[in-house]
């Protein structure tokens, strides 16, 4: 399950304001204000990365996190056994 802090970045440096991403927007979680683009809805983001992949900039990076899973259960538990 995503976090939902976990939002798309988007570098304002890089951006020129075409508005592309605001546009393609699936979820419509994207607005552009004076400053530029903004996640006015964030909760709306599935973070499906159409905005990564289609900025002509290049100013917005779907960053992942690599998780390891825990180890799992040995066959058999954690019984004792006897002979
Ligand atoms: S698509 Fe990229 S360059 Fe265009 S407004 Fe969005 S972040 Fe900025
Ligand atoms: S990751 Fe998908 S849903 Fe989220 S802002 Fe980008 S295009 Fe919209």
């Amino acid at each position: 399950m995503r976090s939902a802090l976990a939002l798309p970045r988007i570098d304002l440096v890089l951006c020129t304001r075409c508005g592309v991403c605001v546009s393609l927007c699936p979820g419509h979680a994207v607005e552009m204000a004076d400053e530029g683009p903004h996640f006015a809805r964030p909760l709306d983001c599935t973070y499906c990365a159409e905005c990564e992949a289609t900025c002509p900039a290049g100013a917005i990076r779907c960053e992942y996190a690599i998780v390891w899973a825990e180890d799992p259960p040995s066959p058999g538990g954690d019984r004792c056994t006897t002979s």
